[in-house]
């Protein structure tokens, strides 16, 4: 609608989605002088970052803890640039208890680098030489990403950023670009350590998607050693909801504006450039088309294609060629504190029978509410527990009710386990699945994550920023798969200097 249009004597952007990922480009931008416009279909911005509340609980949807806030880190960065004060927090130590299957005490990554080098020797004896090659690849990984190259590049000038971040430091992870974890646990002859083997399997999980065989060495270095000084993880005070909060303070006061409920249906391409989009306001059903210099699409690759409509014919058969991406399904507890055992770390995680796979319930990713921390009114705690699914029986069931109660029984069981669970304990339950995800944040069938970091898909052979059509770029976890926030913030930087670049 005119009322809303962008300011013609500026360069104009479109921001579609208000995800993380989002609203680090339009907050950069907007900071840098241009007219920002960011769209989301959603009630409140953050997408899988975002909050819910319940019964006095506040309730983080999906992500539950943040990498990339210390000094130099990726958010810390942004936020320095953006001028805006880093939320509190407090690091994750452990990062976290890992419960292997039949096992009552937990395997603690712990946070300084010496406690965890000292609990994985006890844990899987020999193994030191493989743990030796992860930090290698990561010291070598972290300064080369330090120097923000561009991956994959595009053209000449995203080649010019990668070339300039390479160093020889760099060349020692040049020959281990094709080996999986898989690989190089061989390497060392690890690769009968079963006990090894699904530590890591629960771990990279989490992050790559995919199992220890099949996940880039390269990428698990990152993954597998971020959770350590001078690196960590942490837990937000309040709740994960106050990053996007200040993300969209940045953005009003720089001039940008953010729409909620308003669903972006289509990009509008002319002569191989996107120049508008059409929206519809969900309260009012209005349709409109805005004009525009640049669509930034914070969406999954998936929905970029169909808002495409007519998308390149190789980029639209790369997409229907990936394997089919996980979704999630999440208990959200909101729980008495006797329910909570003394001394229980921030995250856990458990996987029941050995024989069975990680992820569907057999796996479960645990986010505990400490005292104090914004999520639960006194003597109260939240209880989040999430597991990888496979989406496609959640579309085609025609018992979905059905289905959902099994998981969330199942889980809740399992969760028993560890949890003084008892309906006099329990004050609040409830459950995401595909469909809650797909209904919520937009993203086809419900996948989240990003794109499994198999070798063909991983980093120079990933999703890249620059789209095949011009002035059309892509940020989020399609382009930064499994690092969550940090990942996405980073590709959002990278779009942001993508755009500058063409002034
Ligand atoms: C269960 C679970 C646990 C996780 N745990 C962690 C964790 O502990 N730590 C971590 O860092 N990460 C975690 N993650 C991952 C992290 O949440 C995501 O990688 C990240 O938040 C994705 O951000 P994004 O900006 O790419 O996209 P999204 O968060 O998906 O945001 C996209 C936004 O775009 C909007 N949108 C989509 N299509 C349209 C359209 N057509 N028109 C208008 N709006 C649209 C959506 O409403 C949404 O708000 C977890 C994810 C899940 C699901």
């Amino acid at each position: 609608m005119s009322n809303l249009s962008l300011d013609k004597s500026k360069s104009r952007v479109i921001v579609i989605g208000a995800g993380i990922g989002g609203l680090t480009a339009g907050a950069l931008l907007a900071h840098k002088g241009y007219s920002v416009l960011i769209l989301d279909q959603a009630l409140v911005p953050g997408g899988c970052a975002s909050t819910f509340k319940r019964s006095g609980f506040t309730f983080d949807v999906g992500a539950t803890q943040v990498a990339g806030l210390e000094p130099g880190g990726i958010h810390h960065r942004i936020f320095s640039e953006l001028a805006i004060d880093l939320p509190e927090a407090t690091p994750c130590d452990p990062a976290c208890a890992v419960y292997l299957p039949g096992e009552v005490t937990p395997i603690n990554v712990w946070r300084d680098p010496e406690k965890w080098q000292a609990e994985r020797q006890r844990q899987f004896p020999g193994s030191e030489p493989f743990w030796q090659l992860m930090a290698t690849l990561f010291a070598a990984s972290w300064e080369f990403q330090g120097r923000d190259p561009v991956l994959p590049p595009r053209n000449l000038w995203d080649l010019w950023q990668l070339a300039q971040a390479v160093r020889p430091s760099t060349l020692i992870t040049v020959p281990f670009t094709l080996f999986t974890v898989g690989d190089a646990l061989r390497l060392y002859g690890l690769g009968s350590d079963q006990r090894l083997r699904t530590f890591l399997d629960l771990q990279l999980k989490l992050y790559s998607q995919v199992n220890a065989d099949e996940t880039a060495l390269l990428y698990a270095a990152t993954a597998l050693s971020v959770s350590q000084l001078p690196q960590g993880l942490f837990h937000l005070q309040g709740s994960m909801q106050v990053l996007s909060d200040r993300l969209v303070e940045a953005l009003e006061r720089d001039g940008g504006k953010l729409l909620m409920r308003h669903t972006v249906e289509h990009i509008k391409v002319e002569s191989g450039k996107a120049t508008a989009v059409v929206i519809r306001n969900q309260k009012t059903g209005e349709v409109w088309t805005e004009a525009t210099d640049h669509v930034v699409a914070n969406v999954a690759v998936q929905n970029l294609v169909q808002l495409l409509g007519q998308a390149p014919p190789g980029y639209k058969h790369r997409v229907e060629k990936l394997p089919q991406a996980s979704g999630a399904f999440v208990v959200y507890l909101g729980v008495d504190a006797s329910a909570i055992p003394p001394e229980c770390p921030p995250h856990l995680q458990f996987m029941y029978d050995a024989n069975g796979p990680i992820g569907e319930n057999n796996s479960l990713f645990v986010s505990v509410s400490h005292p104090g921390d914004g999520r639960a009114p006194d003597g109260k705690a939240t209880i989040i527990a999430s597991s990888f699914v496979d989406p496609a029986p959640w579309w085609s069931t025609d018992n979905y009710s059905l289905l959902k109660q099994k998981y969330t029984d199942e889980a809740i069981a399992r969760l028993a386990q560890y949890f003084y669970l008892k309906p006099e304990t329990i004050i609040h339950q409830e459950a995401a699945t595909p469909r809650t995800f797909a209904h919520y944040t937009a993203r086809d069938r419900g996948i989240v994550g990003g794109i499994g970091q198999r070798i063909p898909t991983f980093g120079p052979f990933g999703f890249a920023n620059r789209t095949p059509i011009n002035h059309l770029w892509l940020v989020g976890d399609s382009t930064h798969p499994g690092e969550g926030t940090a990942g996405v913030s980073y590709s959002a930087l990278t779009v942001v200097r993508q755009i500058e670049a063409l002034k």
